[in-house]
């Protein structure tokens, strides 16, 4: 189950989420971003950071 953490990208923040596919997981860390980070658009850069930063 795919698995991502806000830390793993530098941020101070404990938001964890996991999801059963990888799709569901980026609109759950979308939802996150928007609401807590204050990011309506993740930007590409931030993108690919969190790609990277999801565990399989
Ligand atoms: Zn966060």
């Amino acid at each position: 189950m795919p698995s991502f953490k806000c830390k793993d990208i530098g941020l101070k923040c404990a938001f964890e989420a996991t999801a059963k596919t990888q799709d569901e997981l980026m609109k759950k860390i979308s939802t996150h971003a928007a609401s807590a980070h204050n990011m309506k658009t993740v930007p590409p850069e931030t993108m690919t950071k969190i790609k990277k930063a999801i565990k399989p």
